[in-house]
């Protein structure tokens, strides 16, 4: 797992500041002004940069410019990378331009409190990251193909909100935005009206729906009318020509139900763009209420073949994102995606060996840390059909 926040050895610098990081020494002047020069063992320093990276027991730069000293966990960074450093030594990762997992979280804040909640929310005022985005968003390679938007929920800060989405159209135009919502912001037709004026032209939201019992999904995200709001809001979106994934975590509180949630979305909402259907993170709350949550995914794969089979009769996209090959049912192969953030992705002893490794998208760091299935099983042979 990669550590994408911590301590530095030393810093000189003296106010918090974002850099995008480059190794090319003869950048044109203007170009280097945003930017910190990593440097790596010996080697010229070129002049004029801001700030300089150094790592370890690298040499400092001979010419006295203010530099930062990072330990080796950092040592993933490279060009067009960008880094928030504070004058107190806390280096933050906010983009690998190397991952097409990059994703901006725009608050803590949320008016959900979902049992599985991988970023517990926060009351506190944050809206000072909003700033920081707008800085860090021209800051981008024009060239990034993929961006999420996260939170907390980051429809909660309104106009600010639909202001980055703007920001992203302006600058990365050919990115792709994908949004993570819990959706109630947009039972609002005014704002869901105004979220697609911004005519983002490559813009998803993900939202989650957890049953087709309004109860059952009022429960897991603690929130009573949650249900009510989160189907309104897809339905306004959808009004609006907006392009709505639902993403459906998979876990005790809603494994029984999933044939008869995917007949739901297939009778009430088929024009739905995607439906993810996604295994446990045991991150945030979900350690916590692991007793109310885990259940080993080789227990409820028939129910993930019935709901992707109805999912599939009636054209409505599906992706199973976040679960081992081996315990999945073959027929689920189909919609089968490797889609754990490469940041945080391992593989358990069990796998060693396993022909079907490269196709499959293993485990999070923390699963492997708190506990997985005991049915893990390499495959002996590339094609299933012949295990
Ligand atoms: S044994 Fe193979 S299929 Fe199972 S989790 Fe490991 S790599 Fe994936």
């Amino acid at each position: 797992m990669l550590t994408l926040s911590g301590s530095a050895l030393e810093t000189g610098l003296t106010a918090p500041a974002l850099f995008r990081l480059t190794t090319v020494p003869d950048l044109p002047a203007p170009l280097r002004a945003q930017r910190a020069f990593l440097m790596r063992g010996l080697g010229d320093v070129p002049e004029g940069y801001p700030h300089y990276l150094v790592f370890d027991r690298d040499p400092i730069p001979a010419n006295g410019a203010a530099f930062t000293r990072l330990d080796e966990k950092f040592a993933y960074l490279s060009d067009d990378d960008i880094v928030h450093l504070s004058p107190h030594g806390h280096v933050r990762t906010l983009f690998r331009s190397a991952s097409n997992h990059n994703s901006i979280l725009l608050t803590e804040q949320c008016n959900n409190y979902c049992l599985m909640c991988s970023q517990p929310p926060k009351r506190k005022d944050d809206r000072w990251i909003v700033d920081e985005v707008r800085q860090l968003v021209p800051m981008m390679p024009r060239t990034t193909k993929s961006l999420g938007i996260t939170g907390g929920e980051p429809t909660l800060f309104g106009d600010d909100f639909l202001d980055i989405i703007r920001l992203c159209k302006s600058w990365l135009p050919t990115t792709a935005l994908h949004v993570l919502s819990n959706g109630r912001s947009f039972a609002d037709v005014g704002f869901a009206r105004n979220y697609a004026a911004v005519d983002h032209p490559a813009l998803t939201v993900g939202i989650p729906v957890y049953s087709d019992d309004p109860s059952r999904h009022d429960y897991v995200v603690q929130e009573k009318g949650a249900f009510d709001e989160t189907i309104r809001g897809i339905l306004n979106l959808k009004r609006f020509g907006q392009r709505v994934e639902i993403r459906v975590v998979v876990h005790k509180q809603t494994f029984e139900r999933l044939p008869e949630l995917a007949e739901f979305i297939a009778r009430n909402l088929v024009f739905v763009d995607h439906v993810a259907l996604m295994g446990l993170e045991m991150m945030g709350f979900t350690r916590a209420n692991l007793d109310a949550l885990w259940i080993d995914p080789i227990e409820y794969r028939d129910e993930l073949s019935a709901a992707v089979a109805v999912l599939r009769a009636y054209r409505i996209p599906v992706s199973v994102y976040n679960h081992q090959l081996c315990l999945i049912n073959p027929d689920v192969g189909i919609a089968y995606v490797k889609s754990i953030s490469d940041w945080k992705n391992e593989y358990v002893p069990e796998c060693d060996g396993c022909a079907r490794r490269d196709e499959c998208g293993g485990f999070f760091s923390s699963g492997v840390k708190h506990g997985y299935s005991p049915s893990i099983k390499p495959f002996p042979h590339r094609h299933p059909a012949v295990d």
